[in-house]
């Protein structure tokens, strides 16, 4: 009985502890924030993170724990890496093994099925084996072999990977069959890297790898961070823009920085999963989204679905787009009703 009110009294303690230590503790102001900036190469791309934070100690610490998140992602996710979870479970492809998986890759392998469903497989992350032969096209400057094609293309398709919704498995049916998750594991990467920034007390920060960014609040006094999107690189193109952006994601995808140019035509790395071929539309797509791997997938998605039949999946997520495509010296632009809101002046 005695034991049983000392712990009580104990817990009531603590309570008022509790409620004292966070009543007095001293309230940040905008004003005592400071900017800081980080920069580290992870996933073979430059990761970058802004933060306001109250002194160089508690940025310091914030911003590793954020790349040590990253770099824990990449040791699952990559396709490079011959020990990563990804590249384990792609070697298990034929076998009859459904393999559990980790909760951060059963996230991303869920959310990549899904969104191979509604866009009927534009959007795949079974590419893996043509994606190959394109990354060594890219190297020789030489259009892939036919026959190697045909036999990567016979490894391709979402529906070949088989998700156990209640054991949280993952089985490759089919022989060769290669995951690649470079169109959506960035994104998520952000996402995770700007929890781990919140964890650490530090809410007003951008973490942005490749053209991919996941913002969080504002900057003091902003009312969000403002984004510059490169004009596509042909003549007549829209110009440079600003958009601003706060607790979303946001996703570039196109041909501008990875290509290879043959013969006159320049195949982009994203390549359409129902022909195998480097797409050779030259364009350039934004998506803004709730979270970084929302808008990641679908800027993947409308490259190579295009504006207009993407539509629908892009406002089914609540997330708005932009697509400039040159087609045939003629410069196309789609743009969903909502994506002007967040357009700035210059
Ligand atoms: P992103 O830069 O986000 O558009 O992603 C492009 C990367 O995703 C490529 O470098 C490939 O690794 C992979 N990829 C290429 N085509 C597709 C596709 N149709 N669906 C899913 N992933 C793809
Ligand atoms: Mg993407």
């Amino acid at each position: 009985m005695r034991a049983l009110m000392n712990r009580i009294l104990w817990l009531a303690i603590s309570w008022i502890c509790v409620a004292g230590c966070v009543s007095h503790a001293p309230k940040q102001t905008d004003a005592q924030l400071q900017r800081f900036e980080f920069q580290k190469p992870e996933m073979g791309l430059p990761f970058r993170i802004v933060l306001y934070a109250p002194d160089e100690k508690k940025a310091n610490e914030a911003a590793a724990a954020a790349f040590q998140r990253i770099g824990q992602l990449n040791d699952i996710m990559s396709d490079y890496d011959e020990e990563s979870e990804l590249t384990l479970l792609s070697k298990t492809a034929g076998q009859g093994k459904a393999v559990k998986v980790s909760d951060d890759l059963w996230r991303v392998l869920d959310r990549a099925q899904q969104l191979a469903k509604e866009s009927d497989g534009a959007f795949d992350i079974t590419v893996g084996p043509v994606v190959q032969l394109w990354r060594k096209a890219r190297r020789e400057q030489k259009l892939p072999d036919r026959e190697n094609l045909a036999i990567a293309r016979a490894a391709v398709g979402f529906k070949n990977l088989q998700l156990d919704q209640k054991l949280h498995t993952a089985e490759l049916l089919v022989s060769r069959m290669k995951l690649d998750l470079g169109a959506i594991a960035k994104g998520y990467a952000n996402d995770e890297a700007m929890k781990v920034l919140r964890s650490h007390g530090v809410t007003r920060a951008l973490v942005t790898g490749g053209g991919d960014m996941a913002a969080g609040d504002p900057p003091p006094g902003k009312k969000g961070w403002r984004i510059e999107l490169a004009p596509l690189d042909v003549p007549n193109a829209p110009p440079t823009n600003f958009v601003m952006i706060a607790n979303q994601g946001l996703a570039t995808s196109g041909d501008l920085f990875q290509h290879v140019e043959i013969d006159g035509t320049r195949y982009s790395h994203i390549v359409d999963p129902r022909t195998g071929i480097g797409l050779t539309d030259h364009s350039l797509v934004v998506v803004i989204a709730r979270d970084g791997m929302t808008a990641d997938g679908l800027s993947t998605t409308l490259s190579v679905i295009g504006g207009e039949k993407g539509r629908r999946i892009v406002e089914g997520h609540h997330a708005e787009a932009r697509m400039v495509r040159n087609v045939s010296d003629r410069v196309e632009i789609f743009e969903t009703v909502g994506f002007k809101k967040y357009l700035q002046d210059k």
